[in-house]
């Protein structure tokens, strides 16, 4: 009877150990998550309300619209390592992760012709409702 209790206390012990792990993650994670993301409402995008772009590579106009990076854009220049399969929260271009709903979103400029996207990521914007 006794070593029953010890076995359990034991495994109690262990799920505390294991959740209040999981919960210094977890606060880590969102502490990134924060400081990586800059949250604007629409109508305060002036900047990229009135920017116009011509696409790099046929130089027509792009158009103008929203693009939703979903769990946020990986990037590095082509002279450092490969990007790995192990890529973290801390891996991702700041403003370009939204986990609120409904997500928000960067400012982009689309070339249907050529398929290029120009993407801001100077802050995430809030839409509003249409
Ligand atoms: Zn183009």
């Amino acid at each position: 009877m006794e070593e029953q209790s010890q076995r359990i206390l034991i495994i109690v012990i262990a799920v505390l150990v294991a959740l209040s792990s999981l919960a210094v993650v977890l606060f880590f994670l969102l502490r990134a998550y924060r400081k990586n993301n800059r949250v604007i409402n629409e109508d305060e995008d002036m900047h990229g309300a009135l920017a116009q772009y011509n696409c790099p590579k046929c130089s027509q106009q792009m158009k103008k619209g929203f693009a939703l990076a979903g769990r946020g854009i990986i990037y590095q220049p082509e002279e450092h390592a490969r990007i790995s399969s192990f890529v973290t929260i801390m891996s991702v271009l700041e403003n370009t992760m939204s986990m609120s709903l409904p997500p928000a979103v960067n400012r982009a400029w689309h070339c249907d012709t050529c398929k290029y996207l120009i993407l801001d990521h100077s802050t995430l914007i809030r839409q509003k409702k249409k």
